[in-house]
């Protein structure tokens, strides 16, 4: 069984990739908005961070309590919009309990919007248009399964999640390969009789171990895009190191499915490429308008 791992992937880029920040001429800088501390949005933005002094990208922390309101949020993505120094802007997600993140999304200006989730971009990726940023998990899917040289066009792909994060957009970028895609959610039933008839199998739930034997079969290509804590999201702030499992019970799969991406270490670091991926982009088109 061939394991996708995203880290190789991701080492393997890092070198051009640093190459053609360097090329532009000035040190890209991308802002992170976090609310709130959760232990969990934490350690992103932290490889995140990690990353971007790798490839050489500035980061700008911005940080607001839980508590905060909406419209002190708002003013400084203004401000950031208007930044010229600034060339991309991601909110950390999820956002706390009682802050609707979709509006402050929607006030990213689309040629910042790094993450692909305005409804601008979310319409040109619809479009397949490329002049827009595709989600970041979304591109890192399909360029873990690139690098392998897994074919997709024509290809029965399953995606089970439905969300704007990841489920709809890793579904439109499938689509726009050509793929035959279905979209499972939590009202599917019988979710183990689709499931099995994918040749691709893509699974962005959150629910650990919730792909078993029963829903796989021979040959599949399977992607794990799910995180879970082992030990309970409760622990998250507590424990250093916790362990990380997928939605895929990978020991349970592993004799039946011919490739499977590993968590943590399969699509987590390609989410993290690829959004460097497209603040390059973003870097060099903002840079090509103002000369
Ligand atoms: P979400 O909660 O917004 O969406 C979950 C989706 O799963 C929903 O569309 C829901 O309909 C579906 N669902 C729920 N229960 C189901 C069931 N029993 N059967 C079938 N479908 C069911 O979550 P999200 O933001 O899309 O994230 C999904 C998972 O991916 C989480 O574990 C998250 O941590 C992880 N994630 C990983 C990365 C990465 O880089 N690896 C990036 C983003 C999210």
């Amino acid at each position: 069984m061939l394991l996708l791992d995203g880290k190789i992937v991701r080492d393997s880029r890092v070198s051009e990739l640093k190459r053609q920040i360097r090329a532009l001429g000035f040190t890209p800088r991308l802002a992170i908005i976090q609310i709130g501390t959760s232990g969990r949005s934490h350690a992103y933005v932290k490889a995140k961070q990690k990353f971007a002094e790798t490839v050489g990208v500035e980061v700008e922390l911005v940080t607001f309590s839980g508590d905060i309101s909406p419209v002190e949020i708002h003013a400084d993505i203004e401000r950031l919009n208007a930044d010229p120094s600034i060339n991309g802007i991601i909110m950390q997600l999820p956002t706390p309990r009682g802050i609707d993140h979709r509006p402050l999304v929607e006030a990213i200006a689309p040629a910042k919007d790094v993450d692909g989730l305005t409804a601008y971009n979310l319409k040109l990726l619809l479009e397949n248009n490329r002049s827009g940023f595709v989600p970041a998990t979304a591109r890192g899917i399909i360029s873990l399964l690139d690098f392998y040289s897994v074919p997709l066009e024509g290809k029965r792909v399953v995606i089970v999640g439905r969300s704007l994060l990841v489920g709809k957009p890793t579904a439109l970028s499938f689509l726009n390969r050509n793929a035959t895609v279905t979209i499972c959610h939590s009202f599917t039933r019988d979710l183990g009789a689709i499931t099995k008839e994918a040749e691709i199998l893509v699974i962005a739930v959150g629910i650990k171990r919730l792909i078993g034997k029963e829903h796989v079969s021979k040959g599949q290509i399977v992607v794990d895009v799910g995180i879970n804590l082992e030990d309970g999201e409760h622990l998250a702030e507590e424990i250093a190191a916790p362990k990380l499992v997928g939605d895929v019970d990978f020991d349970a799969v592993q004799g039946i499915v011919s490739a499977v991406s590993p968590v943590p270490g399969g699509v987590g670091p390609m989410t993290v490429l690829s959004l460097f991926e497209n603040v390059l982009e973003a870097a060099g088109r903002q840079s090509r308008a103002s000369h």
